[in-house]
Formats: C-alpha cells, sequence, structure tokens
C-alpha cells in the first residue's frame, strides 16, 4: 500500500511527528569525536518502545553504540531483508559562526537548525518514522524491513565494523540497503535530478618525502630537500592520470545529456568517443564536477619542511589525498608517480598500508526501479540517475557482503542548504522534513509491500 492509500489524517500525523521529533533529534548531541551516540539510540529506542516495535542495543565502546530494529515479514515466504542505514554521529560545529546554537533545533524562517540537519540526522529521521508508518498502518510486507543506527561513522566507521564482524546475522542476508548520499538537487524551485549514488571512490593517501644536504638559509643550495620536493610535486601536479569510463558513469552521462548545453549534449551521449577529444579533455579538467567522475585524482594538501626559516632541513614532506575510482589498481597509481618523479632521493609511500578497493552496485533491480516510480510521483520530468560519490560512505562496507547498497535521499536541498553539510548554518527546510518520510516510505512499499 502506497501512502496515497494512508488517509490523509494520518499522513498529517506522520508529517507533525516528523517535524517534532527531527527537532528533538537535532538537540542531541552527537558530536564526534567523542560521539556519545548511545545518547542517540536512547532517543530512538524510546520511540521504537513506544511504538511497539522490536529492537537491540548494543553498546561498542562506553557511550558509544547501535541500534537495531525490525518490522519483520507478514507473509509465509519471504524475500531477503531491506536495510535502512543511518549513522547517528556528527561532525564537529562552532557555535560562534552560527545564526542559532547547533543544537538548538530551532525552528526558524521555514527551516529547522542543528548540527546533523543534512548529514544525516534527516535521513535517520525519515527512516525512522517509514518504520513507524509501516507498524502503524500494518503494511503486509513481503521481506523484513531492517533499521539500523551507527555509531562513528564520521571518523572511522567503528559502529558498521562492529556490527558487520558481531551480528552478521540480524542483516538477515539482505538484499538491499539505503544509506546517506544521492542528491536531489532544487534549482529554481524544480528537482533537476534525482541522484543515487550507487558507487564511490575510494581514498589513498601517499606520503612524499625529499631528502637533501641541510645548512644554513644564507647559503642556498639547489639539491636542498625543499626544492627537490617542490621539483617533484611539480612533476606530479602536471601529470594527468587517464581518462576512464564506467559503464554507470556513462549512463549518467548519457541520461543528463539532454539538460545540458548544445555541445555537452553530443559529449555526454557518446563519452567514451569524447574522452579522445582534446578540447573535451580541457573541459573536464576546469570542471571540478566532471572530472572526478571520469579519473583518479590527486590533490596536494599538506606540506612541511623546516621548522625555522633560516635552517635548509634535511628533509620535506608533503601528503597527497589520491581518490580511485572502482575498478581502479592504487598500486599501479603509485608506480606510475615514482615514474613521474624518478628522483631516487624523493620516496613516496601509502600513508595507510591497507586498501579498500572502490565497488559499486548496479541499476537493474527493484530498488532502482522504486526509486524511478517514486520519483516520478513526486517529482516529474525529474531524470533519476545512478551517480558516483567523490566522498565516501559507508556502503563500501557492505556491497562486499552481497547487499546493493545506495545512496538515496528522500529529500531535495537547493545547492546552498546542501553545502551547509559539515558547515555553519546546518539546517533543512521543514516542508521537506514533512514529505521525506512520505517518499521514502514509498519506495520501501514498492520493494518490501507485498
Ligand atoms: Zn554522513
Amino acid at each position: 500500500m502506497p501512502s496515497s492509500r494512508i488517509s490523509d489524517e494520518h499522513l498529517r500525523q506522520y508529517s507533525d511527528l516528523a517535524e517534532d521529533w527531527m527537532q528533538q533529534y537535532l538537540r542531541v548531541d552527537t558530536t564526534n569525536p567523542p560521539g556519545n551516540e548511545m545518547r542517540g539510540v536512547e532517543f530512538f529506542k524510546k520511540i521504537l518502545d513506544d511504538e511497539g516495535i522490536e529492537n537491540r542495543v548494543f553498546e561498542i565502546a562506553p557511550g558509544r553504540g547501535d541500534l537495531w530494529a525490525r518490522i519483520p515479514h507478514t507473509t509465509a515466504e519471504s524475500k531477503r531483508p531491506i536495510i535502512l542505514l543511518n549513522h547517528m554521529d556528527v561532525v564537529t560545529s562552532d557555535a560562534s559562526h552560527w545564526k542559532v546554537p547547533p543544537f538548538s533545533g530551532e525552528l526558524r524562517d521555514g527551516y529547522i537548525w542543528g548540527r546533523g540537519a543534512q548529514d544525516m540526522k534527516d535521513e535517520g529521521l525519515a527512516q525512522l518514522v517509514v518504520m513507524v508508518m509501516l507498524k502503524r498502518e500494518k503494511v503486509a510486507l513481503d521481506r523484513d524491513v531492517i533499521f539500523l543506527a551507527v555509531a562513528d561513522e564520521e571518523a572511522e566507521g567503528r559502529g558498521t565494523d562492529w556490527f558487520t564482524k558481531n551480528q552478521r546475522d540480524l542483516l538477515g542476508n539482505a538484499e538491499f540497503l539505503i544509506n546517506e548520499g544521492g542528491e536531489n538537487l532544487l534549482e529554481n524551485g524544480k528537482v533537476k535530478y534525482v541522484g543515487v549514488d550507487v558507487g564511490e571512490k575510494t581514498s589513498y593517501w601517499l606520503h612524499v618525502v625529499a631528502h637533501g644536504r641541510p645548512g644554513h638559509g644564507s647559503r642556498p643550495n639547489p639539491d636542498s630537500a625543499p626544492n627537490r620536493l617542490v621539483h617533484a610535486l611539480n612533476k606530479i601536479l602536471a601529470y594527468k592520470t587517464p581518462l576512464r569510463v564506467l559503464p554507470v558513469v556513462d549512463e549518467f552521462l548519457r541520461d543528463m545529456a539532454p539538460y545540458e548545453p548544445p555541445e555537452r549534449t553530443l559529449y555526454y551521449r557518446n563519452v567514451k568517443k569524447a574522452i579522445e577529444d582534446k578540447s573535451f579533455q580541457q573541459e573536464v579538467e576546469r570542471d571540478e564536477s566532471l572530472n572526478f567522475l571520469l579519473r583518479d585524482t590527486i590533490s596536494l594538501t599538506m606540506l612541511g619542511g623546516s621548522e625555522q626559516t633560516n635552517v635548509i632541513p634535511p628533509e620535506a614532506w608533503a601528503n597527497l589525498d589520491l581518490r580511485i575510482l572502482p575498478g581502479g589498481d592504487p598500486k599501479a597509481v603509485l608506480e606510475t608517480l615514482r615514474r613521474v618523479v624518478n628522483d631516487p632521493d624523493v620516496t613516496i609511500e601509502p600513508i595507510e598500508p591497507e586498501f579498500r578497493e572502490a565497488n559499486y552496485s548496479s541499476t537493474d533491480n527493484s530498488l532502482f526501479a522504486a526509486i524511478r516510480e517514486t520519483s516520478a510521483k513526486y517529482f516529474p520530468g525529474t531524470p533519476v540517475v545512478p551517480h558516483i560519490t567523490s566522498g565516501y560512505t559507508e556502503n563500501q562496507r557492505y556491497r562486499p557482503l552481497g547487499i546493493v547498497a545506495y545512496g538515496f535521499n528522500p529529500y531535495t536541498a537547493t545547492e546552498e542548504e546542501g553545502s551547509t553539510e559539515h558547515g555553519n548554518d546546518e539546517r533543512i527546510r521543514v516542508e521537506e522534513v514533512r514529505r521525506g518520510p512520505r517518499v521514502l516510505f514509498d519506495v520501501v512499499v514498492k520493494v518490501a509491500g507485498q
């Protein structure tokens, strides 16, 4: 039963609950570090208990925890579960730069304000309201719907690591997972696209060290460590990683082609051919949001040398943030950079010995179809497109378990609203809070409803 079959009175009640609970949830301070996600667990548990929804709490470290809840299937036979995943922790905030205190949950100017209003207490809240709607409306289900709230996503992902290691059975061999990510960009009052994150890049960080003869700053030495480092970094910055078109990126660009200026439309219709074209290559380099989709990227982020201006140090260093496309080979990239630098006095080593290979889910399944159909109802005429995000999400850690994992956001946001994520004045429009749970409910019911 889609939400259109729920009475208007009930729908209004769910929107009222969402608005009220969103404010309450934003008042729960789960800044990570230190996290204190047990506060979030308590917030969810109280509501789930009141609603009679089965749930379990796991304190994985003092003050830190995961919460699991489930609405069971109602049919004799069942399909594999769908998981609604959210993280309860939020990044730090500096109240002196905010218009309202970051944990006030204040309602002002048509917005609810607070750290986590975009990342991702809003989505966690929508998932909670969906559980309540399924329960109260007694929706017939042919698969379990699992709600999983985890700790520490903004740091090391300990909540997810602990859960997948110690409570794997509670994931019930799930088929689908909906998590944060995804972007439904609102431009001039219209949703430009519904972007579903089907994959992410993974980070691969490198430490570059140049060695040279130390000395006094008053007697320059061309082979000094800082000079060597600068030469090496110049070569790295001038180097262009090869362009590569993943099938999902091809699909995304073809879907977006009709909405682009004429020249872009032509390129996007056949991007595999376009990447051979010099002027398109230059366009890619100028366009950050296109560039990261088509290649492994390299950002120079940290630099260090002498502690004193008049001392030439024996070592100078830099850190590089590399982001590797799914299927990319970090070792090959590393070897290439060493060749590019070609200096025996400059070493390049990975900062973390372990590399998590990037992955992605395909789009030929009933979850993607459900998102497409639901979007057509709420945002008619808007393309629904698979997207690779430049950022990281925990979907990376669930796909190896055989789960189709997407970033899907039931809310829309303007560029400006979206950019408050991790920034100042994080906030969400009240009308989005009121509608979002209904959008997610319709997706879940299409996948799990009987
Ligand atoms: Zn997040």
